[in-house]
């Protein structure tokens, strides 16, 4: 599926759970827990959906999973299996080697975004896409260094920090297009300076909102992570991207939902933002825009 050249092909990095209760914040479980079914520890099913574009010769990826750095207990806390394989299986998949990719683009340093762009060496994390320049927000990067006692558990040196020592992160201090056509768009709900992705050649858009929308489930405004940092600005701004989406039509790809890869949303008679449609990237391209 191609959008103002770039092919999009979405990647599953990985599987994990995460405790339903705080995937879901305020909302009480009886109305979430037909849609997202808890184990008898109350973790719900997650993946990550990670995007490779591809583009005259560039090969971008945009965010990379936990990667498989972590120990026996880490694993276990999280459920962390690879029934798609790593994010090198599925990069072979489609032909490309970790060396090919030249650029990363991280919406967050989170484990579950990061983790996977460095890999152990003789114990020691060494990045995996040697060479690729990194992007993040310096915002970002600057609030995963105050190791606040809320989100510090998500922020995990060894992910990105032998990214940056070998000179392959750079700062973002804006909402930028960083290529033609690929806006990266940010939003400060679930933690300060998350970029989301959005590409667009005028009339077909394709958006990865990442963690403003993990899940399918987390349309309604309301449903909001208990991880969020501002929950009311996730609120402000799912209602000014979800209204965006809508009127014009743009496929939405959720980051994290197992089962459902991406949707469109429109206004229903009340005025509230509803899921249309959902399916892979091409079914919903193809049958929105002529492709
Ligand atoms: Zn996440």
């Amino acid at each position: 599926m191609k959008i103002a050249g770039y092919e999009i092909i979405p990647l599953r990095v990985g599987d994990f759970k995460l405790d339903g209760g705080a995937m879901f914040g305020v909302v009480p479980k009886p109305l979430w827990e037909k849609q997202c079914p808890a184990d008898s520890k109350n973790r719900i099913e997650m993946t990550a959906r990670v995007l490779l574009l591809k583009m005259q010769g560039r090969y971008i990826l945009v965010d990379a999973g936990i990667g498989d750095k972590d120990d026996a207990r880490f694993r276990e806390i999280f459920d962390i299996t690879f029934p798609h394989g790593s994010v090198v299986d599925e990069l072979a998949r489609h032909n490309v080697t970790p060396e090919q990719i030249t650029h990363v683009i991280y919406t967050h340093l989170h484990f579950d975004h990061a983790g996977g762009t460095t890999v152990l060496r003789d114990g020691e994390a060494i990045p995996l896409f040697p060479n690729a320049k990194h992007f993040v927000q310096s915002v970002q990067y600057q609030h995963g260094l105050t190791r606040n006692p809320r989100d510090r558990a998500s922020y995990i040196d060894p992910n990105y920090e032998p990214v940056r020592v070998a000179g392959l992160l750079e700062f973002l201090d804006e909402d930028t297009e960083l290529m033609p056509g690929l806006f990266l768009e940010t939003t400060s709900g679930h933690t300060p300076a998350l970029q989301m992705l959005r590409i667009t050649d005028g009339k077909r858009t394709l958006f990865f909102p990442a963690d403003l929308i993990p899940l399918a489930a987390h349309v309604p405004l309301p449903y909001i992570m208990g991880y969020d940092l501002f929950p009311l600005t996730t609120l402000n701004d799912k209602e000014f991207w979800l209204e965006r989406a809508a009127r014009d039509n743009w496929v939405i790809v959720l980051e994290h939902d197992p089962h459902i890869e991406a949707i469109t949303v429109r206004q229903d008679e009340k005025g509230r933002i509803v899921i249309d449609k959902f399916g892979s990237i091409t079914e919903l391209a193809g049958s929105l825009y002529e492709l």
